[in-house]
């Protein structure tokens, strides 16, 4: 059983990651980003309430993101083992997490980082492209799908822009995500937890080095 955080700023790479891992490892994929855009498309309580956040680049509250991963963590799709990719991203929800995960009796098994010069983060959000149908996602410029228009993963040929990946917003999401990272880092190497990857390389070699990890695991 794994069970992994992937730490890692906006656009390092967390969601390309997860593909291959859970490919490899059949784990359930935790994103809270993509679990607040489905409920903002849903029209949900939650939803309506993560849109104040999501739109500015900030971070939605605490306890309305630890209590929607609270209630993920119970289905039974989880069991094997999980990734969460993107949350959590403060010391708070971390200390929330490990009351979840105490709760439920899952330790975690490895929390890896993924690590990418700021820079470099601008240039991937602004470039970066999802398929309407799978969420796939894509780059423009160091990623882009092997037969222009068409999804590698599901055939699609609608894609889009995510509204907060747009240059006003990204800006500020940096911030905010780049003040909570050190903290997190610290949390997790206090615990023995940590183990950090170069996420400036291609994709192949940023999911070898996590295999590399998980295959000690
Ligand atoms: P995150 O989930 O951490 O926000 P994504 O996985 O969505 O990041 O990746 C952000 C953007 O960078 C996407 O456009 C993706 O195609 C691209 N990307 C992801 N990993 C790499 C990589 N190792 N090298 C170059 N581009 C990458
Ligand atoms: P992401 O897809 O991970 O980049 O997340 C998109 C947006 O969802 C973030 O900019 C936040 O506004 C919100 N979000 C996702 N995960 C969290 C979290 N763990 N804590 C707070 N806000 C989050």
């Amino acid at each position: 059983m794994l069970n992994i955080i992937l730490l890692g700023l906006p656009g390092a790479g967390k969601g390309t990651a997860s593909a291959p891992i859970i490919d490899k490892y059949h784990l359930a994929h935790i994103s809270t980003g993509d679990m607040f855009r489905e409920a903002m498309s849903e029209g949900t309580p939650v939803g309506l309430e993560a849109k104040k956040y999501i739109d500015g680049g900030n971070l939605v509250p605490d306890e309305v993101t630890a209590k929607l991963v609270e209630e993920r963590l119970q289905k039974p799709d989880t069991t094997p083992g999980f990734i969460l990719d993107g949350f959590p991203r403060t010391t708070v929800q971390a200390e929330l997490l490990e009351d979840i995960l105490q709760k439920l009796n899952r330790p975690l098994t490895s929390v890896i980082s993924i690590d990418v010069p700021e820079e470099i983060l601008v240039e991937r959000l602004s470039a970066r492209y999802i398929c309407k149908n799978c969420g796939a996602t894509y780059n423009k410029i160091s990623n882009p799908t092997k037969v222009e228009g068409v999804c590698d993963r599901c055939g699609g040929n609608e894609f889009y822009q995510r509204e907060d990946d747009k240059p006003e917003v990204v800006k500020n999401r940096l911030k905010v995500n780049k003040e909570m990272n050190t903290p997190l880092i610290d949390f997790y190497t206090a615990k023995n937890l940590m183990t950090r990857v170069d996420g400036n390389q291609a994709p192949e070699k940023v999911f070898a080095e996590i295999d590399a990890v998980l295959a000690t695991k």
